[in-house]
């Protein structure tokens, strides 16, 4: 059988053997079908099998569970809901800022309890997360982050200045850090994988290499694969990013690409010229973060730098030549010791991005047949675990803590038709680059200065 999922990620190309289990044949009748097997569609057949065994969970994923952003991540599981702590709180108020934050904090702990309770073998540690300003516009951003967390009551956040953060990890390009301790990293195929099987064992049906092609809301809720139907009483979406096929949900995100590359093995000499000793996984404070890490086998994880949403939402963009060279040329500025490193893997994929850059989970239509989860951006790991809980009480139509927060049946606000949709997205892309280029520039012009 053809694995060319595999090359969709470093991740999915080394997780070990998978055999993908046999698509759906012939119609079937469910209680709940699921669609999509990532993180979000198999902790939502999970939590619902869970709290209901009797009912019929069948998941539906088109190639093999994390066959999208699950399997191909950068695997941090952090705290961030939305793009920073600032818009958030400037969009919805600092009440609602702290509510996401504490949500999105137990979100992480529930990372590392379900690879306890389950012994998930995915690489998981936890050695926190340093947001590293590059100039002083962003470290004055990340301080005022800072200021922000400590007045909303928030624990585990702090700044470093220069000396401090070089100490922990050295490049010549860090002015200051804020560092947080509630940060994990695991490896996202091995874990999306464990997650499946923990769902299995809670008796969840997978279906693998079926993609549903088509959707009926009404009279019942019907969904087309290609080799049988299936009618089920509720419905989730988990598709995130690939939401963008289907038509009821087209207008409530952009999918956005996102590319990574990946180094050799690095040696000790080379780890130590630049002192990252404690694995910290590292972002950094532009609007365009670059985000890296070091995998089990001590490869540098680099991403991020620029991110795309492509005219008419293909879902099929994985290779950008032009965001690799980017990032290849960063890294050596980086980390000039590791200017030779070799790249081993190239790839990217779709995140999910709505017009608030803000998650968003509720029902589509009123007779809350059918539910959707979508909009974590490049933030999903922890948070897109934890939606099970929100889908399973949306799907068992409880009111509970988790329907009650308030990023569940929001409004989202929609997006315009094509090309409007694409010069939108394009025209928010530019001015996010050209603050980015700006603070860049204001700090080269105060070193000119500066002799
Ligand atoms: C390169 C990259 C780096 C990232 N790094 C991080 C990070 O370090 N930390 C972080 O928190 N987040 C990160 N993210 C985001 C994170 O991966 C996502 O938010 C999260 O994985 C979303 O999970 P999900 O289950 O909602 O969606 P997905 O994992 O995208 O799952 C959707 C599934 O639906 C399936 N599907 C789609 N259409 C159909 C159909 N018609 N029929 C059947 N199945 C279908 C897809 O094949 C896919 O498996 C990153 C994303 C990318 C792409």
């Amino acid at each position: 059988m053809s694995q060319h999922w595999a090359e969709k990620s470093f991740w999915l190309a080394t997780a070990g053997d998978y055999q993908p289990d046999p698509p759906l044949e012939g119609d079937t009748k469910v209680d709940v079908a699921v669609v999509g097997g990532g993180f979000c569609g198999l902790s939502t057949a999970y939590y619902l099998k869970r709290a209901e065994p009797s009912l019929r969970v069948a998941v539906l994923e088109q190639e093999v569970v994390g066959y999208g952003a699950s399997g191909r991540n950068a695997g941090f599981a952090m705290t961030l809901m939305g793009m920073t702590l600032g818009l958030t709180a400037l969009r919805f108020g600092k009440e609602k800022t702290k509510q996401a934050h504490d949500f999105a904090h137990r979100a992480v702990d529930h990372i590392g309890q379900l690879v306890d309770a389950h012994g998930i073998d995915c690489d998981y540690e936890k050695p926190g997360l340093l947001t590293v300003a590059l100039n002083p516009g962003q470290a004055k951003r990340l301080q005022g982050e800072v200021r922000l967390a400590e007045s909303l009551g928030m624990q585990g956040l702090r700044w470093l200045d220069m000396h401090e953060v070089r100490a922990q990890v050295h490049s010549p390009m860090y002015l200051g850090a804020r560092w947080e301790e509630q940060c994990a990293l695991i490896n996202p195929a091995k874990f999306v994988r464990g997650m499946k099987r923990v769902a299995q064992e809670q008796g969840v049906e997978v279906y693998e290499t079926t993609p549903v092609t088509a959707f009926h809301h009404r009279p019942v809720p019907r969904l087309e694969t290609p080799r049988g139907n299936v009618e089920a009483e509720k419905v989730v979406f988990a598709t995130n990013a690939f939401s963008a096929c289907f038509p009821q949900l087209a207008a409530k995100q952009y999918p956005v690409f996102t590319y990574i590359v990946l180094t050799e093995p690095l040696s000790e000499e080379r780890l130590q010229a630049i002192g990252w000793k404690s694995r910290q996984g590292i972002e950094d404070g532009r609007n365009f973060i670059h985000y890296y890490r070091l995998t089990a086998d001590n490869r540098l994880l680099f991403g991020g730098a620029d991110a795309q949403y492509y005219f008419g939402a293909p879902l099929d963009r994985d290779q950008s030549p032009r965001v690799f060279r980017m990032l290849e040329q960063d890294l050596a500025r980086m980390f000039p010791p590791l200017k030779d490193a070799r790249i081993d893997y190239r790839w990217g994929g779709p995140v999910s991005v709505p017009l608030d850059f803000f998650p968003a989970f509720g029902y589509l239509g009123k007779d809350k047949r059918v539910a959707y989860a979508l909009g974590c951006m490049g933030h999903g790991v922890a948070l897109m675990n934890m939606a099970g809980h929100i889908m399973r009480d949306l799907v068992l139509e409880r009111e509970s803590e988790f329907t009650e927060l308030f990023f569940v049946n929001r409004t989202v606000i929609p997006l315009p038709p094509e090309p409007i949709r694409w010069a939108l997205g394009e025209t928010i892309r530019q001015a996010l680059k050209l603050q980015d280029r700006w603070e860049a520039i204001k700090e080269s012009k105060v070193e000119a200065a500066a002799g």
